[in-house]
């Protein structure tokens, strides 16, 4: 055993923990766990835990179902939520086997983005990320099934009385807190019963697990308060959905390689080409970042999410937008079009060989706009060479299948049981009646 590993042995002694939860996620960003008796964890390490991979979305062929999972001792958490009377349960997250060959199993997303980080370490880059996840919280009906009805009446900022799920804002912290979590900041957001809680940044690997991790903690604490925590990204129409701005910055031989003091924006080349590989593959991210039918009912104009190719050094209507930084070190970029129902794994993958093929290519950003893009008219857009993002997830779907830079990105696992599932997502969607449809034609027509 390693001394992590060790330490983790320990600590599950120390704190009695009974059961060990080992999780990985499926293709679609789904945290699937295998529990297994605490007893287990040293066999665990040595050995792996099989597990019959043939029912997870996107994983093997049914003649080729054996996975093992290989736990990653950095990832244990003792889970905060279990009252005095249950066993305590610990969880670590693994990485997936092929039990053939004994290498990393393509099918894990986790292996995806670990592919991504190899070769920004090729590069000489580490890569830092910080998401800034928004979710709202909605009542339950008596029968604990979940409504659109707001938990609170709140808006950007509000503070107590008027912001009532605080309380439950402020147990989900406790909760990640416990769980090792740096938050740096909660806030009511823009619309009613909507939150966001951002962590502090941290390599790309961890700050995924950390998204993972983060999505289950809030849903878990949310129905201990009764209420359904969603990161639908749309869940009411007409007002702001919930985005997963993503804060992305790479650093060389300890040093932020983003930031140049001596130019106009604070960013160096190396971002400037990073950000003009973001733009230029934005379209075939799209599907791996906003990977859902409603994803598209959010990047609308007038709600603060994008639409419109571009970046900005002011306003929020861009797709990448440079936030003001203190300090050299804080010198970043903000991904606004990335929504909190991504596999977290595969979208980080993708921004990165997005951005890294840029610096490859040595692009050039183009100039940044200053105006607010909803405002611009077609005309307006042509005159500044200004492209729209995919309208629905079957255009992302094109753009991503003509993508070759996001495509490999995912391997070619990953790739086509993506490409097939979200296919056939858009096109149940696309032969459903909706309430929309019934409403506005049943008695016209
Ligand atoms: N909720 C907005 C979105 O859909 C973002 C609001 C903000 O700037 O934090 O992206
Ligand atoms: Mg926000
Ligand atoms: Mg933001």
């Amino acid at each position: 055993l390693t001394s992590e590993e060790q330490a983790v042995l320990d600590e599950i002694e120390e704190k009695e923990v009974d059961f060990l939860r080992l999780q990985f996620t499926d293709i679609l960003g789904t945290v699937k766990n295998v529990a297994v008796p605490a007893r287990q964890a040293e066999k665990a390490f040595t050995e792996g835990i099989y597990f019959d991979g043939s029912s997870i979305e996107g994983f093997v062929r049914i003649q080729e179902s054996d996975m093992r999972l290989k736990p990653d001792p950095e990832t244990f958490a003792v889970l905060p939520w279990r009252t005095d009377d249950q066993a305590a349960a610990g969880r670590m997250i693994c990485d997936v086997i092929n039990t053939s060959t004994g290498e990393p199993f393509e099918g894990d997303p986790r292996y995806v983005l670990k592919q991504a980080l190899d070769h920004a370490e090729e590069l000489g880059y580490e890569v830092n990320m910080a998401p800034e996840p928004e979710f709202f919280l909605f009542e339950q009906d008596e029968d604990g099934y979940a409504t659109t009805e707001f938990a609170d009446k709140g808006g950007y900022f509000d503070v107590a009385p008027k912001d009532l799920a605080s309380d439950v804002r402020r147990d989900i912290i406790y909760a990640l807190e416990d769980m090792g979590f740096e938050i740096e900041a909660s806030h009511h957001e823009v619309a009613e019963g909507q939150y966001e809680i951002n962590f502090e940044y941290d390599d790309a690997l961890t700050t995924a697990d950390n998204v993972a991790t983060f999505r289950t903690v809030v849903r878990a604490v949310a129905a201990q308060h009764d209420l359904h925590a969603t990161f639908m990204p749309k869940p009411v129409p007409k007002i702001n959905g919930s985005g997963m701005h993503t804060h992305m910055s790479l650093m060389k031989d300890g040093e932020n390689a983003f930031h140049d003091g001596d130019d106009e924006f604070d960013l160096s080349d190396t971002a400037h080409s990073y950000l003009a590989g973001v733009l230029d593959h934005a379209p075939a991210i799209c599907a791996v970042t906003d990977p859902t039918v409603n994803s598209y009912k959010r990047l609308v104009p007038g709600y603060e999410a994008p639409v419109y190719v571009a970046w900005s050094d002011r306003n929020r209507s861009a797709l990448i937008r440079k936030p003001a930084a203190r300090i050299p070190a804080a010198s970043r970029i903000e991904a606004r079009f990335p929504d909190p129902s991504c596999n977290p794994y595969l979208a980080f993958a993708a921004l990165i060989e997005a951005g890294l093929d840029g610096i490859e290519r040595d692009l050039d950003a183009p100039d940044p706009i200053r105006e607010n893009i909803y405002e611009f008219d077609e005309e307006k857009r042509e005159e500044y060479g200004i492209e729209t993002l995919p309208t629905n997830l079957g255009e992302a779907v094109d753009a991503l299948e003509e993508d070759e830079t996001i495509l490999s990105a995912l391997g070619p696992h990953i790739s086509e049981k993506f490409v097939e599932a979200k296919s056939q997502e858009f096109e149940e969607y696309l032969v459903d009646v909706s309430q929309w449809e019934l409403d506005r034609y049943l008695d016209t027509y």
